[in-house]
């Protein structure tokens, strides 16, 4: 398994472990998709790697046991959308308190911990405090201050920043064999979430409804109120498909404001950047910033019960209005 970029964090846990000196307990954050669980991967591939190098071979049964979920001393519990239970983290203790079973160490991965209820992370607690001496714990969270600081004050904390673009337009062509264009266009969509740009390299669906959002939004500037009030009526009953689209929007804003305050930071998006032009050519970017920091707020709410038909339809009518 290769690990693109990220090289400071892969570095220190595998000169950590040459060195016999193994932190019990580390903390990798960043955001969705930029490579924590494949760190996570490797440096348990690295601490059970029967190849005797500090850097892992990646072919050995053991090595292989663990890309396939299979290496029976290592748990990886990533459940996407589901929050981690404290029935779950009891399970795992007691499978933690027992000796490796056929590699060295026993590891367990713990993705999103932000999404673990307060029970679950006071029972981790206990076994961050106390690790049994063949235990190492490794946790992934979008950000370390949503977490319990007694659970982040126990863990050797690694924040993982996005990838150059040119980093991702590389990897994608070399290792993904991506064509050119569709590399560039999706390194600079992908904020460098190299994760996520090869999610998009091979799901075509993730940008087809990402073209569809984007229409949809030029659209609607150009359509009166009863048609905006429709759309959010009709979006809001689907908060998935909400946040979806609010992540796009959100882009597209970002997008606009850099263009209209003459910005040197590259906008993400490129294929649309003429009509990118004229909107910033039409607004100001007191416009533009206001529509970033609703939509943040927007967004920020799905999960608070608000009621969502109404922020998205005060969403709708604060869009500038502009001919299409
Ligand atoms: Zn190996």
């Amino acid at each position: 398994m290769n690990v693109v970029g990220h090289t400071w964090a892969v570095d220190l846990l595998l000169n950590g472990l040459a060195m016999g000196r193994v932190s019990h307990a580390t903390l990798i954050v960043g955001p969705p998709n930029i490579g924590k669980a494949t760190i996570a991967r490797v440096f348990a591939q690295a601490l059970n790697c029967t190849d005797g190098q500090p850097v892992p071979c990646g072919k050995c049964l053991s090595c292989r046991k663990i890309v396939s979920g299979n290496h029976p001393d290592v748990r990886i519990l990533d459940a996407p959308d589901q929050a981690l239970k404290i029935g779950q983290v009891r399970e795992l203790q007691r499978e933690l308190a027992l000796s490796p079973h056929e590699g060295r160490w026993r590891v367990a991965v713990l993705c999103d911990f932000e999404r673990a209820t307060v029970e679950a992370a006071n029972a981790l607690l206990k076994t961050l405090e106390e690790p049994p001496s063949q235990v190492v714990m490794v946790l992934t969270a979008a950000e370390a201050d949503v977490l319990l600081p007694t659970i982040v004050s126990r863990c050797q904390v690694l924040s993982l920043r996005p990838l150059p673009t040119s980093s991702v337009r590389k990897a994608l062509m070399k290792q993904w064999g991506a064509h050119p264009e569709q590399a560039d266009l999706l390194a600079y969509l992908s904020g460098g979430r190299l994760g996520w740009a090869v999610q998009a390299l091979e799901d075509e669906t993730l940008l087809a409804r990402r073209d569809q959002h984007l229409d949809h939004l030029v659209s609607l500037m150009s359509q009166r109120r009863v048609e905006r009030l429709a759309y959010a009526a009709d979006l809001s009953r689907d908060p998935a498909l909400v946040r979806e689209v609010l992540a796009w929007w959100l882009g597209w804003w970002r997008d606009v404001l850099l263009l209209v305050a003459g910005s040197h930071v590259a906008i993400s998006n490129i294929d649309r950047e003429a009509i990118l032009r004229k909107q910033a050519g039409q607004l100001t970017g007191r416009q533009a910033q206001r529509m970033v920091k609703q939509l943040r707020t927007v967004n920020k709410n799905i999960d608070q019960n608000v009621n969502l038909r109404l922020a998205l339809e005060v969403l709708m009518l604060s869009l500038p209005s502009l001919a299409s």
